[in-house]
């Protein structure tokens, strides 16, 4: 490495580090759950979308384990040759009944979800029309797509239609995050659907944060506002509250039909695994039987955000079980985070630029594996904290 080509590299990795956008990354020495160990010492777990437990239920793991003995664990192939087998095909007949949709089909993650539905449905000439806060895969979805993009303020109703009016030729994607990750609010979606289709435009949400929360036991955001039948095109993720890896898409039949034969993540990657695919099935089927564990959940996120109004702080616009609990600058926040964790709470800052300069905040993901005493603990520290730093 004498010829410098690969200087830049070294380069802009201490650029990140000098702007405090270097991430550093904690190794979890056990599963997921409540409280997990880090670096040999058990902390309460604030940083994980495993909404549900899911990502350890003892159901969920047998499931796995029993489809592994049937199937072996690899597909074998991409799905359109030689990797599509029973299962696949159960948990999109099971999906499509339990989200109310007429198919679903079923990808590798939800990232690959948007990379193979927005460049089928939007190409040159065309317009996608996004939220200013959708989720990365969105945006890199439109742009593999070619599509032109416009961006409407975030939940912005009138300026979504001011997009839509000066946008007269071609096919128009609305697409938007059913509920965004860092402030816990939920997109307008039946004021979302109304424009479109006053203005003939596709409707597209991207449910990942929704799926397992929202809805009767957790159907997520189209059964939250019951607009069966008039969102065209749903994402989903098994990743979060569902608790494994992979990804949806639900709509029409002819829709996904449509996608089976265009969607190159589909054609081109193999599909989601032997294990994943039959945990996903078994976390289905558990919320197609109860609802208890979203009720649990709900009760957890509505206690903890109670509490931490009433030490003085402030939960934003949350409308979700994510809690963001608002402390400003991001040195701030970076402090508050570090401080949580010396008190055995594993809890993320988030500052510039994935949220506004001046609304840096600690992210809480609430968890209906997390028990009432787990809550009042930690609001115990936040208080404890928030006095320290002069918060409240
Ligand atoms: C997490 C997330 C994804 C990515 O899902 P994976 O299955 O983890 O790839 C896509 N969209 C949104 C809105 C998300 O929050």
């Amino acid at each position: 490495m004498t010829d410098g080509k690969m200087d830049f590299i070294g380069q802009e990795l201490q650029k990140l580090k000098e702007e405090g956008l270097y991430k550093e990354i904690k190794t979890l020495e056990s599963s997921q759950g409540a409280w997990v160990q880090i670096k040999g010492e058990k902390v309460l777990n604030f940083c994980s979308n495993n909404y549900l437990g899911f990502a350890a239920h003892d159901r969920i793991k047998e499931a796995a384990k029993k489809a592994i003995d049937r199937y072996g664990v690899g597909p074998g192939a991409v799905r359109p040759i030689a990797g599509t087998m029973t299962i696949h095909e159960e948990l999109e007949k099971e999906l499509a009944e339990f989200k109310g949709a007429e198919a679903t089909l079923v990808l590798q993650s939800g990232f690959c979800a948007n990379l193979a539905a927005i460049p089928a449905l939007a190409e040159k000439g065309d317009t996608i029309i996004s939220d200013e806060l959708n989720h990365a895969s969105i945006i890199d979805g439109s742009r593999l797509s070619r599509a032109n993009k416009k961006v409407y303020p975030h939940n912005d109703m009138e300026g979504l239609e001011k997009v839509l009016q000066e946008t007269p030729e071609g096919k128009k994607l609305i697409i938007t995050d059913g509920v965004f990750s860092m402030d816990g609010d939920i997109a307008p979606l039946p004021e979302i659907v109304e424009l479109a289709e006053k203005y003939g435009a596709m409707t597209f949400v991207d449910d990942a944060h929704g799926e397992g929360v929202v809805g009767r036991s957790g159907r997520g955001i189209v059964d939250h506002f019951d607009l069966h039948g008039r969102v065209d095109v749903e994402v989903g993720t098994f990743s979060k509250a569902l608790g494994v890896m992979g990804g949806v898409i639900a709509g029409s039949r002819e829709l996904i039909e449509y996608i089976i034969q265009k969607g190159r993540p589909f054609t081109f990657s193999s599909a989601l695994t032997v294990p994943d695919t039959a945990a996903t099935l078994e976390a289905v089927r558990i919320l197609s039987e109860s609802d208890e564990l979203v009720e649990k959940l709900w009760d957890n996120a509505r206690y903890f955000q109670k509490g931490i109004k009433e030490i003085g702080l402030d939960t934003g616009v949350t409308e979700t079980p994510i809690t963001p609990v608002m402390i400003g600058e991001a040195h701030q926040a970076a402090e508050f985070s570090k401080r949580l964790l010396e008190e055995k709470i594993f809890a993320q800052s988030i500052g510039f630029p994935l949220v506004p300069r001046g609304k840096a905040r600690i992210r809480v993901m609430i968890s209906a594996t997390h028990s009432k005493s787990d809550l009042d603990f930690a609001l115990e520290k936040f208080k404890k904290i928030g006095r320290e730093l002069k918060l409240v």
